[in-house]
C-alpha cells in the first residue's frame, strides 16, 4: 500500500527544509535565501542553495535539487519510503500501518540480511570443521592468527553443491531465499545449487554491521579465483567497501586503500587497521565519497603491476574529487604489502607509508618511464608533458615545487622548467577562456538538463514550460488560467509529467510541493525539476504570464505537428496562433 497522500502532505507541511538541511549543513541567510557547503559534493565556497518560500535546496556545483524527502533519500541512501518515515518521525507522527510491497520490501530486506549472517556463521563454524581442514590450513600458511579469522569472521564453503541450502533449510530458509541472497545460482534446467564450493569465505560488512555479502577465493585451480556475491536488495559492490565497518573506528587520519581481502586482512593484523579494498570493482566515486566521511587522506596501496599501476592512476582523480588528500604508496622488494610486512617486518612498512609519495610525483614519475632520457628529444618530450601536467595543479607554489622535481629528473634547470610550464598554463587558461566564452554565447545549451536523457527537443517551448510550472508552484490558484491545458500538449515529456502532477494534486486539494514528486521521478529528474523552480520567477502579472507561456506551448505543439506536411499547414497554424495572440491581448 502506498502512502497516503493526506499523510505524505502533512508530513511535507511540518517540515521546514532550512530546519532541516541545517541539520548537517551550516547555512548562511543571504538575502530571502540560505546558502551553504554541498553535503553531496566536496567544495570549499558555497554553492548549495535552499530557498524557503519553495522549500527546494539546489546546487550549482553538481546540479543536484529537490524537496525535503530527496534531501533524505539522497542524504542517507534511503528510499522514498524510508525517507518519508525519517521525516515522519521527526515530525512527531505516526506512520501508518500498512501490509503491501513497501512493508514487505522491509521484511524481504531484514530476512536477507538475517540469512547473510546465518550464513555467516555456517561458514565460520565450517571453517574448524574435517570439510573446512584445507581452508584453515590456507589461512594459516598465509600466517593469519586465529584472532585475527575470528575479528573478520572468515569461513569456508565445503566442496558440495548443497551444504550451505541443508544448512540454512534446517533453519526455515528455502532455495528462493538464497538465491535472493546471491548466496545460490540455477542452472538451465532450474536446478538450485550452493554459489560457494570450496572456496575460503570472506563475509562483507557494511559500516552499520550487517553482513550484506561475501567473498570467496577457490582452493583448486578452477576460475575465477575470487567470486564475490552478485548485486542483491542488500548489497551493491559500487557503494561498499570491504573492512570500513572496522576501518572507520581507526584512530589513524589516512585510510590505505589495497586491492583486495587478503591484503586487507593482512594489514589489519600487522596493525595497520585503517586498511580497506574495494570488491569486484574498480573505485567508484561512490566509494571516495564513503571513505571522505571517515578520512581526510588516501593512501593508495596496489600491487606494482601493471594492472595495479593503471587502477592506481585511474583511483587519483576519483579520491581527489571526493576531497581526499591522495598519495601512493611503492612497494619495492617485495610484490605487494602483505609481502613486505613479513620480509621486513611492520615498522619498516610504516615507514614506507611515511615515505609514500605525493600523486603527483607518483604521475611525474611515471610518466618518466614512458621516455628514455638520455636521448635528446624525448627528453624535450617529456619535460613538455610534465609541464602540461603541472599546468593543471591550482596552486603556483606546488607547480613550483613539482616544476623542480621533474627539472632534476631530466637534468634542466627549474628556470626553464618554470618557463615551459608558464608556457602550458597560459595556453591552458586561453583554451578554457575560449570555452567558457562559447558556453555563455550559447544560453540555450545552459537551460539543457544535465542528464542527457532529459534533453529538450524544442526550447522554445521547454522554456515556456517551465514558466508554467514554477508559476503553479508559486501559486496553485493559477491552475484556473490553465485553459485545460494537459502535460500531453508540453515538448518535454519530463515537464509534461511534472506538470500532470501537480494539476492532478491540486484537483485533489493537496499540497504543490516539488518534495510530494520525490516517488515517482527518479533523481536526475528531480535534479532537474528542482534547477527549473529554483529560477527567477515574478508573481506579478502572473495570469498574464501563464496566458503567455500557455500560447507559446500551443503555438510550438502545432508547428511541431505540422512539421512535414507542407507549407500551407505552417502557415495556417501560424495565421491561428497570431488571430489567438490578437484576442488574447484584448483580453482585460
Ligand atoms: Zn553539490
Amino acid at each position: 500500500m502506498a502512502i497516503p497522500e493526506r499523510f505524505l502532505d502533512e508530513v511535507i507541511a511540518r517540515t521546514d527544509l532550512v530546519d532541516l538541511v541545517s541539520e548537517s549543513v551550516r547555512l548562511t541567510k543571504k538575502g530571502s535565501s540560505y546558502w551553504g557547503c554541498c553535503p553531496f559534493h566536496s567544495e570549499k565556497t558555497p554553492s548549495f542553495h535552499v530557498v524557503p518560500d519553495r522549500q527546494i535546496y539546489k546546487c550549482f556545483g553538481c546540479g543536484k535539487g529537490g524537496g525535503a524527502i530527496n534531501f533524505v533519500m539522497e542524504l542517507e541512501n534511503l528510499s522514498f519510503r524510508e525517507a518519508v518515515e525519517v521525516l515522519a518521525k521527526r515530525a512527531g507522527m505516526q506512520m501508518p500501518e500498512s501490509v503491501g510491497p513497501s512493508a514487505d520490501a522491509r521484511q524481504r530486506r531484514e530476512k536477507l540480511l538475517e540469512l547473510n549472517r546465518q550464513a555467516a556463521r555456517a561458514f565460520h563454524s565450517w571453517l574448524y570443521s574435517p570439510e573446512g581442514a584445507q581452508g584453515l590450513s590456507y589461512l594459516q600458511k598465509r600466517g593469519l592468527s586465529k584472532a585475527t579469522l575470528t575479528r573478520f569472521g572468515l569461513g569456508f564453503a565445503p566442496n558440495s553443491w548443497d551444504a550451505l541450502i541443508r544448512e540454512l533449510g534446517k533453519q526455515g530458509y528455502d532455495k528462493r531465499d538464497l538465491l535472493d541472497a546471491g548466496l545460490a545460482v540455477n542452472n538451465k534446467d532450474g536446478r538450485i545449487y550452493d554459489r560457494f564450493r570450496n572456496r575460503v569465505m570472506f563475509p562483507i560488512i557494511d559500516v552499520r554491521g550487517n553482513v550484506i555479502g561475501f567473498g570467496g577465493r577457490v582452493m583448486d585451480d578452477s576460475t575465477p579465483k575470487y567470486l564475490n556475491s552478485p548485486d542483491t536488495p542488500v548489497y551493491n559492490k559500487s557503494r561498499n567497501i570491504f573492512a570500513l565497518n572496522i576501518a572507520k573506528k581507526t584512530k589513524a587520519d589516512r585510510v590505505i586503500l589495497t586491492e583486495g581481502y587478503m591484503d586487507t586482512i593482512s594489514l589489519h593484523q600487522a596493525g595497520f587497521d585503517s586498511a580497506v579494498a574495494s570488491l569486484g570493482t574498480a573505485l567508484t566515486e561512490e566509494h571516495a565519497q564513503l571513505l571522505s566521511r571517515y578520512f581526510k587522506q588516501a593512501i593508495i596501496s596496489y600491487d606494482g603491476d601493471g594492472a595495479g599501476v593503471a587502477a592506481a592512476q585511474r583511483a587519483i582523480p576519483i579520491l581527489e574529487k571526493a576531497g581526499l588528500k591522495v598519495r601512493v604508496l611503492r612497494v619495492t622488494g617485495a610484490k605487494d604489502p602483505d609481502e613486505f610486512i613479513k620480509k621486513y617486518g611492520r615498522d619498516a612498512f610504516a615507514r614506507l607509508l611515511d615515505k609514500s609519495e605525493n600523486q603527483v610525483d607518483y604521475r611525474l614519475d611515471q610518466l618518466r618511464q614512458k621516455f628514455d632520457l638520455e636521448d635528446d628529444t624525448q627528453k624535450v618530450a617529456f619535460l613538455q608533458e610534465a609541464a602540461q601536467m603541472l599546468a593543471g595543479l591550482h596552486s603556483a607554489v606546488e607547480r613550483e615545487i613539482y616544476g623542480g622535481h621533474a627539472a632534476q629528473t631530466a637534468g634542466v634547470s627549474p628556470e626553464t622548467m618554470a618557463q615551459e610550464i608558464n608556457r602550458a598554463l597560459k595556453v591552458r587558461l586561453r583554451r578554457e577562456k575560449k570555452q567558457q566564452e562559447r558556453r555563455d554565447l550559447s544560453p540555450a545549451s545552459q537551460m539543457q538538463p544535465r542528464s542527457r536523457g532529459l534533453r529538450y527537443e524544442n526550447i522554445r517551448s521547454a522554456r515556456a514550460e517551465e514558466g508554467v510550472l514554477r508559476l503553479l508552484l508559486l501559486d496553485p490558484d493559477l491552475l484556473r488560467e490553465a485553459q485545460g491545458l494537459t502535460g500531453a500538449e508540453f515538448s518535454s515529456p519530463l515537464l509534461g509529467r511534472a506538470y500532470d502532477r501537480l494539476k492532478a494534486r491540486a484537483e485533489e486539494g493537496l499540497s504543490l510541493h516539488l518534495a510530494a514528486l520525490a516517488e515517482e521521478f527518479t533523481g536526475d529528474e528531480m535534479d532537474h525539476l528542482a534547477q527549473v523552480a529554483a529560477q527567477p520567477e515574478s508573481a506579478a502579472n502572473a495570469r498574464q504570464a501563464m496566458a503567455d507561456y500557455i500560447a507559446v506551448i500551443r503555438r510550438e505543439a502545432l508547428l511541431r505537428s505540422s512539421a512535414g506536411s507542407g507549407d500551407d499547414l505552417l502557415r495556417a497554424a501560424q495565421r491561428r496562433y497570431q488571430e489567438k495572440k490578437a484576442y488574447m491581448e484584448e483580453k482585460p
